[in-house]
């Protein structure tokens, strides 16, 4: 189930499906418009995937407005994509394989392009739901694992879910002279868990004597919620000092869920309006602009 719709696949404002939305954006308009002898039925195209997909519930009681993937191309909505139609309507919860990829198409670059475009955001996002600072250095080599693992072929990549999926697809990465402003949980874990760690205004600093720690991400899952609603996952793992010559022991984790509609707004924020990060998206342009 779709919870949000597009007027079509090149579009980038999104809206919630319902009535009012309905009526005011997409009018009675082919090919958005469509009654069917007395019912009248919309068709728009789904936020996440591009693909067309049927509104239903907007004038009904009983169900929640919703869009469902129309599931094959429709005239006047001149983008289909069967992979990523077919992962986006897929309605049961699903642990997915981090291996497993689409061929490489429209779709796909549409999101890599994405990604660079939009890389000022793509950290804002990330760093807020993180709690943690990513700097300019940190942010290129996400992206360029990012890239080089091919993250937007993931089958569980959509247009939204950027910002998670290029911290999930990164090497694990230090958190030493990282500033950790908005996590009280993982500062805590570091805290009780690595007694040499010092905090130097809420930046790991070096201290009397050597200490690690690491993060990296796993797990991404998507749980579908009553009323449409979609729950993604990832979970960062912190890893503290190892014993000389051995594994460093895992200290923490945490589980952290999509915003997706914070990385949507950003991106809808009207040009006027909008504060772009120019020196982050030099590095993007650097890490890969031969992609846009
Ligand atoms: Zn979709």
């Amino acid at each position: 189930m779709a919870r949000y719709f597009k007027t079509m696949h090149d579009a980038r404002q999104e809206y919630e499906i319902n009535k009012d939305t309905a009526e005011r954006i997409l009018g009675r308009n082919y090919p958005w418009y469509r009654p069917q002898g007395s019912e009248p039925v919309y068709y728009a195209v789904c936020a996440r995937c591009d693909n067309p997909i049927r509104l239903y519930g907007i004038y009904t009681g009983g169900v929640p407005p919703h869009g469902r993937h129309h599931g094959v191309a429709l005239t006047g909505f001149p983008f289909f994509d069967r992979a990523s139609n077919d992962f986006c309507a897929y309605e049961r919860n699903a642990a997915l394989n981090k291996a497993d990829r689409r061929e490489i198409s429209e779709f796909g670059r549409k999101i890599r392009r994405l990604a660079i475009e939009e890389f000022d955001r793509v950290v804002l996002v990330l760093s807020h739901a993180l709690g943690i600072n990513i700097s300019e250095t940190l942010a290129g080599e996400m992206l360029r694992d990012w890239l080089a693992a091919g993250g937007y072929l993931y089958k569980g990549a959509h247009l939204k879910n950027i910002p998670w999926m290029i911290a999930y697809f990164s090497r694990r990465q230090s958190l030493f002279g990282r500033r950790i402003w908005k996590n009280g949980d993982l500062i805590d874990a570091i805290t009780a868990r690595e007694p040499n760690a010092v905090f130097n205004n809420q930046t790991l600093s070096k201290g009397d004597a050597y200490y690690s720690v690491t993060f990296e991400f796993i797990d991404h899952r998507v749980r579908h919620l009553p009323a449409g609603q979609i729950e993604e996952t990832i979970v960062m793992r912190i890893f503290g000092t190892g014993r000389r010559g051995g594994e460093a022991p895992q200290i923490f984790e945490q589980s952290v869920v999509f915003d997706e509609s914070r990385f949507a707004s950003l991106m809808n924020t009207s040009l006027e309006r909008a504060r772009r990060d120019d020196g982050m998206l030099a590095v993007a342009a650097r890490v890969g602009g031969q992609f846009v």
